[in-house]
């Protein structure tokens, strides 16, 4: 229960890619007969991503995924604007890579406005009006949220962007099979994807780049991306991507309806039978496949290690990258306190489950739960005392 971390190669993807290892290993960049094929499929590749997500093909750049879509976007739209303006809006609770490259932006002079994300998690396009100003040179906001997944209203964004003439960034990473993805729709001028995320390889990105937008380079090299990002191209994971973003789109609507099936269930169950525990963010505005729970009085690390034990991998959202007990910023943006943060998990459910699947795995969420309490000094025995608890956050 950890798809939104990654997922599993498709059988049909990686068939598609197995080709392009051993047999058709062409440099794309070669002028014979290997290279001029890999060359072709590259393109096919490409063209098939564009035409899926709205886009020309001259606006597709292959990455290596969301990390560096995000700091190229981010960085190369600054660098290539600085003599308009140094002020970027973003929202406080996007990806950590996202909110890294804004730090080192700050760093070189320019300033970022983080906005808030409030109790449900969805950032208010009238924030992002108020908040330009003439130096404002760049909008990025995410289309859904990777730790508790709510959506944002980047439609009602565009619309401003649009009228103050402000190129607008979305990370998509994780709506890819979920949401609308055409970039003509949302109305966006860039856009990263990963294919990891949706049944592709891991290590292959796409940034989608409106034609004439001006933006500076991030990876300095050769002619490839029509020389705006240097490097061997990498053919095989190319046409899985191209695949898998054909099978995800393709699929769509059945995989939504089971994994909302699914969601739905297992959303209604633990918050039923498990006392003393709430939903992340908003309760309907959000992607069907990732559900964010706070368990009170116990901590996410031990809940994933038992977890783990019994076979359900889910994730804690409250551990930070680097494994300290930081609180997820996240979980943070949203004004959850420190405690209750301690104890959030995120249960990502892919398109391969079963209510079977998540039968059992509610089954084993709850007696770890209420072992881990079992043994928490903090978890209070005499059940009147919750009363008493209540009383004392509501005057806080
Ligand atoms: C996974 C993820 C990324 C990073 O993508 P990689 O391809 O793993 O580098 C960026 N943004 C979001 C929302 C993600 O979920």
């Amino acid at each position: 229960m950890d798809c939104a971390a990654t997922t599993p190669v498709s059988k049909q993807v990686f068939d598609a890619m197995t080709p392009y290892f051993c047999e058709n290993f062409g440099n794309a960049n070669s002028l014979h007969s290997y290279g001029r094929d890999a060359a072709a499929s590259l393109n096919t590749a490409r063209e098939k991503i564009a035409s899926l997500l709205g886009a020309n093909s001259t606006e597709v750049y292959f990455t290596s995924g969301g990390v560096e879509c995000l700091n190229w976007a981010l960085k190369g739209i600054a660098h290539a604007k600085k003599d308009k303006g140094k002020h970027i809006i973003t929202s406080a609770f996007e990806h950590h890579a996202h909110i890294k490259a804004c730090k080192t932006l700050e760093e070189e002079g320019f300033e970022v406005t983080y906005l808030p994300v409030y109790e449900d998690g969805v950032v208010k396009s009238s924030d992002v009006e108020k908040a330009i100003t003439e130096k404002t040179i760049l909008i990025s906001i995410m289309l859904a949220n990777n730790e508790i997944g709510t959506i944002q209203p980047i439609e009602e964004i565009s619309q401003i962007a649009k009228k103050h003439k402000i190129p607008l960034h979305t990370d998509a990473v994780q709506a890819v099979g979920t949401l609308d993805i055409n970039v003509k729709n949302l109305g966006v001028d860039l856009m990263s994807i990963s294919a990891h995320k949706f049944y592709g390889p891991k290590g292959i990105g796409v940034l989608f780049i409106r034609n004439g937008l001006k933006i500076n380079k991030l990876i300095e090299g050769g002619f490839q991306e029509r020389s705006m990002r240097g490097g061997t191209s990498n053919v095989a994971h190319a046409v899985g991507m191209a695949k898998a973003l054909e099978d995800a789109i393709a699929g769509q609507e059945k995989n939504v309806a089971h994994i909302k099936k699914l969601s739905s269930y297992l959303n209604k169950r633990i918050l039923a039978e498990i006392p003393h525990t709430t939903l992340v963010g908003h309760k309907t505005r959000r992607v069907p496949q990732i559900n964010n729970f706070c368990f009170d009085f116990i901590e996410a690390e031990s809940i994933l290690f038992r977890l783990d034990m019994q076979g359900v991998c889910a994730s804690s959202g409250s551990a930070c990258a680097s494994g300290s007990l930081e609180p997820s910023h996240v979980l943070m943006s949203l004004g959850i306190p420190i405690e209750r943060a301690q104890g959030s998990m995120r249960f990502s459910i892919n398109k391969n489950l079963s209510m079977k699947d998540i039968d059992q795995a509610v089954e084993i969420i709850k007696e770890v739960v209420a072992d881990l309490r079992e043994m928490s000094p903090l978890y209070p025995k005499d059940q009147t005392l919750f009363k008493e608890i209540k009383r004392n956050e509501k005057s806080v």
